[in-house]
């Protein structure tokens, strides 16, 4: 069976193409330009409205198929910014439709986990979910993927992103953040916020943008931005192994491509005798062959959206999502 898997969440629209083995057939986004100041629901909206049909065209190309040799929709259903959910399900549903055959709404923070534990080949693991819009720390536990941590208030990357659009960073400012800190030499303080298993980043931009106002070298700001911020996550992902005793960390998320994180996370399993997971970029960030690869194993497990199902849940929790899967 060949699934065609619709992400839409946020700033990225994705179309990914994936069979029962996953092997990702093809696996195409396009991501909005924030360089002009965040993410605005509508226009994001619009702009996966006026990509999703070409990237199909073009996912169907790239893959080597036919229209007709697609057995399965998904669509990412939650979370996230609902004019852009909205947008990708009613292309998954038209496409579902005009095919003929199952639709599948998936739960994108599972799908990140889903398609890391298949391509990693760890089994168990407890999940360090850092991206854009969501920062979770997530493990199995009693029959469903729950959160044991996750941010108060913005996503990492949006903090990064935020910070860098203030200091003049290209969009995303990630990749280049981390560059910079290469070259950081002092580690400035910053304000560490762990509260319980949670973690805050406002206050941590608020604070590294007013030292920049006065006149902290930007180098120095970078690292100490991310010297501080991935600890607060390795500490939060360490508390969270240790308390359902699982030996496996996987990384998942855009701004787990940073090496500076991997390496932080890396000394802290080695040090528990533990293991990390890194998927290949392209299945870290947000894609639609994650939302495809999950929506196949749904599917193997007999789960199908109905066309009254199908409406998009902006607040879709990780740990509403059944898992007949993972009881097989
Ligand atoms: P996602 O929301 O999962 O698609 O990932 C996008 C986010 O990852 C953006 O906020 C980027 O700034 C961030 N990102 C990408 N590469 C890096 C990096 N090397 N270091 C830190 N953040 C990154
Ligand atoms: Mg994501």
């Amino acid at each position: 069976m060949i699934c065609l898997g619709i992400e839409g969440t946020a700033h990225t629209v994705g179309v990914g193409i994936v069979d029962q083995d996953c092997k990702v057939m093809a696996n195409l986004t396009k991501m909005i330009d924030g360089s002009k100041g965040g993410i605005h629901p509508r226009e994001a909206a619009n702009h996966h409205a006026e990509n999703v049909v070409p990237l199909m065209h073009e996912a169907v190309a790239k893959a080597g198929i036919a229209y007709d040799d697609i057995g399965l929709v998904a669509f990412s259903q939650g979370p996230g910014l609902g004019p852009c959910l909205r947008t990708v399900a009613t292309a998954a549903r038209a496409l579902s439709l005009s095919l003929g055959v199952d639709l599948v709404g998936v739960n994108h923070c599972v799908a990140h986990l889903e398609i890391g534990r298949k391509v990693t080949g760890c089994t168990d693991p407890t999940l360090l979910y850092a991206s854009g819009g969501n920062t979770q720390v997530i493990a199995y536990a009693g029959g469903r993927y729950r959160v044991f941590g996750e941010t108060l208030d913005v996503g990492i990357g949006n903090m990064l992103d935020k910070f860098g659009r203030s200091v003049g960073l290209p969009f995303p400012s990630g990749p280049q953040l981390e560059r910079l800190a290469r070259e950081g030499k002092e580690l400035i303080d910053l304000p560490y916020s762990v509260k319980g298993m949670d973690v805050a980043f406002s206050g941590i931009l608020t604070a590294a943008l007013q030292l920049h106002k006065q006149g902290k070298r930007l180098e120095d700001l970078c690292f100490s931005l991310q010297e501080t911020c991935f600890a607060m996550l390795v500490e939060v992902t360490e508390r969270a192994m240790a308390h359902v005793e699982k030996n496996e960390v996987l990384l998942g998320g855009g701004v787990v491509q940073n090496k500076r994180l991997q390496e932080m996370v890396r000394i802290m399993v080695e040090e528990r005798g533990a293991r990390m997971f890194v998927p290949p970029g392209s299945l870290c960030v947000d894609n639609g062959a994650m939302i495809a690869w999950t929506g196949l194993i749904m599917n193997k497990s007999g789960l199908k959206t109905r066309l009254e199902d199908s409406v998009v849940n902006q607040r879709f929790r990780t740990d509403e999502v059944d898992l007949p899967w993972m009881k097989a």
